[in-house]
C-alpha cells in the first residue's frame, strides 16, 4: 500500500497495535497499514515453536495471560481459545525451594514452624515495626512493609538487585505491587478471575486479529526509515520508544534488558515445574523458564527440553527495552516527553514503550480498546 492510500499507520505489531488495526479495519472499514521493524508481528508476546523439540517457545520471554478484566478478556476470546493454565513459580534460595509468591506455605517453611495465618501475620508485623507508621515510599519499604525484613532479604532483596541493578531505596514500590503476598496456601501467581494460555500458541492470535484485507502488514521496516514518506496529515498510532520518537532531545529514559541464553537439555523434564526464581544474589541469572510446563495438555516428545536462563542488564540502545526502570529522573524526563507529544497533533502515543509504563497484555490491550474510542474512532470519522 502506497503511503496515501490508507487511513491510519500502526507502527508496532504488538498487543496494542495490532488491537487499533484490528478494530480501524473490522469496525470502521478502513485501511490500515501496519509496520514492525521485527521480522515478526506479535510484538514482545511472539512465540514460535522450537524445530528440535517441538516445544513452543515464547522468544521474548514467558508470557502469561491474565486479566480481572472481562472485557478484554471477551474480546481476545473472539481470537483464540484458552488452555486452564494456572501459573505457579518457585523459588530456590540457599538450596531449598519455596513456592513464590509469598504465602503462608513459604512463611512456615522459611521458619520452620507450621503457624496460623494470624501468627504469621503478627510474626510478620512484628519484622516490619522498624518502618513505624510512615507510609512505604520506596520499593524496599513496601515489600518491609509486607513481608517484614527477614523474608524481605531472602525472597526479594537479592532478586531484585540481580534484575534492576539499582538501589531498591530509588525503584518505585509499584514493581512489587505486583506481587501478593497471602496468608493462605493459596499459591498461584496470579489473583485475576481470567488466566490460560492460548490453545494454538501466541502468534496464531495476532495472525487472526490482523486477518483482514484492510489491513497490510509490512514487516522489517523501521518507522524512522519511512517516516518522510508519510503524509502529514496521516494519523499514526506509535508504539515504539517515546524517547527515540523525539530524537532523546529531553534525555534518555532507562530500561532494563534481559540476556535469555536458551539450553536445549537432554532430559524430558528439567526442573519439575515451568519458572524456578534464584533469590541468592551469587547466582547470576534471575530465572530458568521450562517451556514445556506451560503446554501439559500437549503430547511433547519427553527426550528433551528447552530451557532458558534469564540475566537481567541496563539496556543500550540497540537493545530490546524490556521493563521501565522509571526512577524519578525517568519521571522527569518522561514527563518532558507527554508536553513534547501534545504538539504531535497527528500522532498517538501507545503501548509499553510509547508511554514508558509497564502494561501487562491485557492492559496494552484494555488501553488500546480505549483509545480506539476515545481518540481514533472520532478522529477517522471526521477525516
Ligand atoms: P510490544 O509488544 O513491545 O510491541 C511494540 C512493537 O513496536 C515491537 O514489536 C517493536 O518491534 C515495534 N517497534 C518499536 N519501534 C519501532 C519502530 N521504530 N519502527 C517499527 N516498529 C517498531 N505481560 C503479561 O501480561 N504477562 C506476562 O507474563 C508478561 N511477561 C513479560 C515478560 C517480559 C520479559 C517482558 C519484557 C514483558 C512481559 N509482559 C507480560 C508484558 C508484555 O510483553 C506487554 O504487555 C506487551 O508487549 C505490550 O504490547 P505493546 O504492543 O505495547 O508492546
Ligand atoms: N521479585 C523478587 N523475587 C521474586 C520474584 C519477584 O524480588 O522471586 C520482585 C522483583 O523486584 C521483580 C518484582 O518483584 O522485579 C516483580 O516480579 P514479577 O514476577 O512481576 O516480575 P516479572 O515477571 O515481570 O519479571
Amino acid at each position: 500500500m502506497a503511503p496515501h492510500f490508507y487511513d491510519i499507520l500502526v507502527v508496532g505489531a504488538g498487543f496494542y497495535g495490532a488491537t487499533i488495526a484490528e478494530r480501524v479495519a473490522n469496525v470502521l472499514g478502513k485501511r490500515v497499514l501496519v509496520i514492525d521493524r521485527r521480522d515478526h508481528i506479535g510484538g514482545n508476546a511472539y512465540s514460535e515453536i522450537n524445530p528440535e523439540t517441538g516445544i513452543e517457545v515464547h522468544r521474548y520471554g514467558a508470557h502469561l495471560f491474565h486479566t480481572p478484566n472481562k472485557l478484554v478478556w471477551d474480546y481476545l476470546n473472539g481470537f483464540t481459545a484458552f488452555t486452564g493454565y494456572q501459573h505457579r513459580v518457585f523459588t530456590s534460595f540457599k538450596g531449598q525451594v519455596y513456592p513464590m509468591p509469598i504465602n503462608l506455605a513459604t512463611i512456615c517453611q522459611y521458619f520452620g514452624k507450621q503457624m496460623s495465618p494470624d501468627e504469621a501475620r503478627a510474626l510478620v508485623r512484628e519484622q516490619s515495626a522498624e518502618l513505624g507508621d510512615a507510609a512505604p515510599r520506596n520499593l524496599e519499604e513496601k515489600a518491609i512493609s509486607l513481608i517484614g525484613r527477614p523474608l524481605y532479604e531472602a525472597f526479594i532483596r537479592g532478586y531484585t538487585a540481580k534484575q534492576w541493578q539499582t538501589d531498591p531505596t530509588l525503584l518505585p514500590e509499584s514493581i512489587i505491587s505486583r506481587l501478593p503476598v497471602r496468608y493462605n496456601f493459596n499459591n498461584r501467581y496470579f489473583s485475576d478471575k481470567y488466566e490460560g494460555l492460548p490453545v494454538d500458541g501466541y502468534t496464531a492470535i495476532f495472525e487472526r486479529m490482523l486477518d483482514n484485507p484492510l489491513i497490510e502488514i509490512q514487516t522489517g521496516v523501521d518507522y524512522f526509515a519511512i517516516k518522510d514518506t508519510i503524509p502529514k496529515d496521516k494519523l499514526v498510532v506509535f508504539t515504539g520508544p517515546i524517547d527515540r520518537y523525539f530524537d532523546y532531545r529531553a534525555g534518555e529514559l532507562s530500561w532494563r534488558t534481559i540476556d535469555f541464553e536458551p539450553e536445549i537439555v537432554g532430559v524430558g523434564d528439567y526442573q519439575g515445574t515451568a519458572v524456578m526464581n534464584y533469590a541468592d544474589e551469587d547466582i547470576p541469572f534471575t530465572r530458568i523458564l521450562e517451556f514445556r510446563h506451560f503446554n501439559p495438555e500437549r503430547n511433547y516428545q519427553t527426550e528433551k527440553s528447552y530451557i532458558v536462563r534469564e540475566y537481567s542488564r541496563f539496556a543500550r540502545h540497540e537493545d530490546e527495552p524490556y521493563y521501565p526502570i522509571d526512577t524519578p529522573e525517568d519521571k522527569k524526563v518522561y514527563q518532558a516527553y507527554r508536553s513534547l507529544a501534545e504538539g504531535e497533533e497527528n500522532v498517538i502515543f501507545g503501548g509499553r514503550l510509547g508511554t514508558y509504563r509497564y502494561l501487562d497484555m491485557h492492559q496494552a490491550i484494555g488501553a488500546a480498546l480505549k483509545a480506539f474510542d476515545t481518540e481514533v474512532q472520532p478522529r477517522l470519522s471526521r477525516a
